[in-house]
């Protein structure tokens, strides 16, 4: 099949937005669904508003992106539609990246969870194609946290890392620790190992998950047998392979929590701080990216410069903004709305 290996013209930059169904809690509350789809690129939200007089009345707020999926879309859809068509191109140098954005509940884990799998499908279907076989080229996968500014191994019991960069300006995150894939099934024990992994305080609940921003990363590599032998094994080498290209999967902070800056708790705030920084530098480095400027401020966060490799070269960004339908969560659906529109 030679279209599965031809790099199609794929957008650099591609705002989706996901709408998730009502959940059993809001249909019980009998609350409202106020965002309407219309054609699968339009949206409108319908926000009730209170006048001085105490009528109601309501504003409409419309909204257009690449592509906006409904309630009813499937996971495999949302597939299809933001990252399938970028898979081709990461064995052509190119570096991507997939976030998904939005308020705790709005589905960015949901939506994110099955990606990697379908994604690793596709590789190596690629990997085993004519036209890669003989290159032997190998994939390897690590998934990893930031919270509060610090980065942790979700693969490693939370080990933390830290993050170096070398004279070509290549990111490196000391002792990451990556492993080879090639099945779907070992994909799928990686994915739930990590995300059980995730930052859950003692409550366990969504909660403290909502506060970091977890980053799954699939690598081509190319490797060169006889050099790699004569390497020194410290764990992290023999996947010194030079990266041909990758994605990663970014399950990002829920965006309210950026808001958490003027909470009585301490901690609370300094991480709404880290937060709101992190997610304030990404829609400018991706707008820096969309406007072709040669100065990318990845500086502005550890999660920008964490990613810092994938926003200079070929790179491709899929954002995934997901939104709440019920009328309760009218306010943070419409600043989700609105920093996808910007970063557009
Ligand atoms: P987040 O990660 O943004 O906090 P979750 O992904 O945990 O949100 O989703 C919150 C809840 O809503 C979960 O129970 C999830 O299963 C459900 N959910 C989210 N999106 C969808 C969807 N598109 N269809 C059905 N259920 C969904
Ligand atoms: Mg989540």
């Amino acid at each position: 099949n030679e279209s599965s290996t031809k790099e199609s013209n794929v957008a650099k930059i591609k705002v989706v937005v996901r709408k998730r169904p009502l959940n059993k809690k809001e249909l019980s509350r009998k609350e409202e669904d106020v965002v309407t789809v219309s054609d699968n690129v339009f949206l409108s939200v319908h926000e009730t508003k209170l006048k001085v007089d105490l009528t109601a009345y309501v504003e409409k707020h419309e909204f257009c992106f690449d592509a906006v999926l409904d309630e009813h879309v499937s996971n495999d859809e949302v597939y299809r539609v933001t990252v399938q068509p970028i898979i081709p191109t990461i064995f052509q140098r190119t570096k991507a990246t997939c976030f998904a954005y939005g308020q705790t509940g709005s589905g960015k884990t949901f939506t994110m969870r099955p990606l990697p799998l379908r994604a690793v499908e596709d590789i190596v279907r690629l990997l085993r194609h004519p036209t890669y076989r003989d290159q032997k080229f190998r994939l390897w996968l690590s998934f990893f946290e930031i919270y509060g500014g610090k980065l942790y191994d979700l693969l490693s019991e939370r080990r933390k890392l830290c993050m170096r960069e070398d004279g070509r300006q290549q990111v490196c995150i000391v002792g990451l620790q990556e492993f080879e894939v090639s099945d779907v099934q070992i994909v799928k024990e990686y994915i739930e190992r990590g995300n059980a992994a995730r930052s859950t305080g003692s409550t366990g609940a969504n909660e403290e998950s909502s506060r970091s921003h977890a980053i799954l990363q699939l690598a081509v590599k190319k490797h060169n047998p006889i050099k790699e032998t004569r390497r020194h094994n410290d764990g992290n080498e023999p996947k010194n392979g030079k990266v041909v290209g990758k994605i990663s999967f970014i399950d990002l902070a829920g965006s309210e929590r950026g808001a958490d800056t003027t909470d009585n708790d301490r901690q609370t705030r300094i991480e709404g701080a880290e937060i709101n920084k992190s997610l304030l530098a990404l829609k400018e480095c991706i707008r820096a990216l969309d406007n072709d400027q040669i100065h990318i401020p990845f500086r502005g966060s550890k999660l920008t410069e964490v990613l810092r490799d994938s926003f200079v070269g070929n790179s491709k960004t899929v954002m995934i903004s997901c939104i709440s339908p019920n009328a309760g969560s009218c306010e943070h659906t419409l600043n989700t709305l609105r920093y996808a529109d910007r970063v557009k």
